[in-house]
């Protein structure tokens, strides 16, 4: 494994790639979240870096006997409130910068819902769908066993995120538990229940986008009946969040995979609908056979609904459509989908973004209560994970709503402002060592 801190600070040449890094995203974001907080300026140079970057070389034996090198990373941005923690994605988009902005987010993330973690992100740079069932299980291993030194369960504590799943948490656990010596579920998050994930993880995500997408129309007055609803991206974190909606009378209006989108104004029976991990043609067949007609991904960002749910990948709300968004809000289930440059414009329109780091924090809060079970060898009942995931994620949406009344900021800089003020007072007890 070779693990190196960055120490120069200098941002990554963005003309690589036609989007905004998330790495630029996230230091604009916190460089912007400083100016609003009297927070000690060495501490946010601090947080600009990560702490490690390691950056490893996976060979995998394919199928047919060749061999394949894939990079993988794991960053880990901050530790001061506690063990590192973030997802692990297989894409074949991975690239350090993303995977430190990711982690840089998830630092806010685990903070604005305080959580005793810290942030990191890792990836694999290669498309799960290029390999078979047994490939993946053999890079799955292998690279965590190039990690092993970094992880644990009181160091880092990685998670699923893009394709990867419960099954590939469960072969990282047991590769890591092998080579330890013991079986320690501890070490990793999202696992399947039968060996020591929680009930409700995996719909976590998606349930947090919903009770905020339920406390930000109470906050503006909608009532959810008759309140309309686009999501884009009907994997794991929109169908979950679609369908709790739709429970709470909400009316879902388009839904979107890869392929496309469905739009019916008059509402999409959300529950007939498989999501996209559960089959991957269901979305575009209903679009074809029932909906409306289909619209493509772009023109699903700008319809004209209440509520906008970016819930498929990032920076897809940029400077070139931030000005065509008609929703009256936006709640991110993916991890950064509004670019720097969208966040002002919509800003300046005042349309309020409720930010990532709290709507979709549902995932690690279970992942929270998946790691306590774990340490006390004692599992949660499903109703359990429910009541307390609405009393965390209510408690810090309370939390930041108090910031955007008491100073009139946007969503994303009261989050910021919040997380922030943790982990800089942490940062302030704990002082430079050495
Ligand atoms: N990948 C998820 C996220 O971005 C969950 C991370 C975790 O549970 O550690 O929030």
């Amino acid at each position: 494994m070779t693990g190196d801190a960055t120490a120069t600070g200098a941002l990554p040449d963005g003309g690589e790639r036609s989007e905004e890094p998330a790495q630029r995203t996230a230091i604009r974001q916190l460089e912007h979240a400083a100016d609003l907080l009297e927070v000690d300026p060495n501490i946010v140079e601090r947080l600009k870096h990560p702490a490690h970057v390691h950056e490893v070389h996976v060979p995998v034996v394919r199928d047919d006997g060749s061999l394949s090198v894939y990079t993988g990373y794991r960053v880990q941005h901050d530790s001061v409130r506690g063990p590192y923690k973030g997802g692990l994605r297989y894409h074949p988009g991975v690239t350090r910068e993303e995977c430190v902005g990711l982690s840089m987010w998830m630092t806010w993330k685990c903070a604005v819902m305080d959580l005793p973690f810290g942030g990191a992100k890792g990836g694999v740079v290669v498309d799960p769908k290029d390999l078979s069932r047994t490939e993946r299980e053999r890079l799955t291993r292998r690279f965590t066993e190039e990690i092993r030194d970094a992880i644990g369960p009181n160091k880092d504590i990685p998670a699923p995120d893009m394709g990867t799943d419960a099954q590939t948490m469960a072969w990282l656990m047991d590769a890591y538990s092998m080579q330890q010596g013991e079986t320690l579920p501890g070490v990793v998050t999202g696992k399947p229940p039968v060996v020591g994930g929680s009930e409700g993880r995996e719909e976590a995500p998606g349930r947090s986008v919903a009770i905020v997408t339920r406390e930000a129309c109470k906050h503006y007055g909608y009532p959810l009946e008759g309140t309309t609803v686009a999501v884009q991206g009907f994997g794991s974190v929109g169908a979950n969040a679609a369908r709790l909606l739709d429970d709470w009378g909400a009316t879902v209006v388009a839904i979107s995979d890869v392929n496309g989108a469905a739009y019916d104004p008059v509402g999409i029976p959300i529950h007939e609908i498989p999501s996209h991990d559960e089959e991957p043609e269901a979305v575009t067949r209903y679009a074809e056979t029932h909906a409306e007609g289909t619209v493509t991904n772009a023109e699903l960002l700008e319809l004209d609904v209440d509520v906008l749910i970016p819930a498929a990948v990032g920076n897809v709300l940029t400077g070139a459509n931030a000005d065509d968004v008609r929703a009256t809000m936006v709640v991110e289930g993916a991890n950064g989908p509004t670019t720097s440059a969208a966040d002002a414009i919509l800003a300046e329109r005042d349309v309020p973004v409720v930010p990532d780091i709290l709507a979709n924090a549902g995932g690690v809060t279970v992942s929270y209560f998946e790691w306590l079970q774990d340490i006390n060898r004692r599992s949660w009942s499903l109703e359990r994970v429910h009541r307390e995931l609405e009393s965390e994620m209510t408690a810090a949406w309370e939390a930041v709503e108090a910031v955007v009344e008491e100073r009139g900021v946007t969503w994303r800089d009261a989050a910021y402002v919040v997380a922030l003020d943790r982990v800089g007072r942490a940062h302030e007890a704990r002082g430079i060592w050495p």
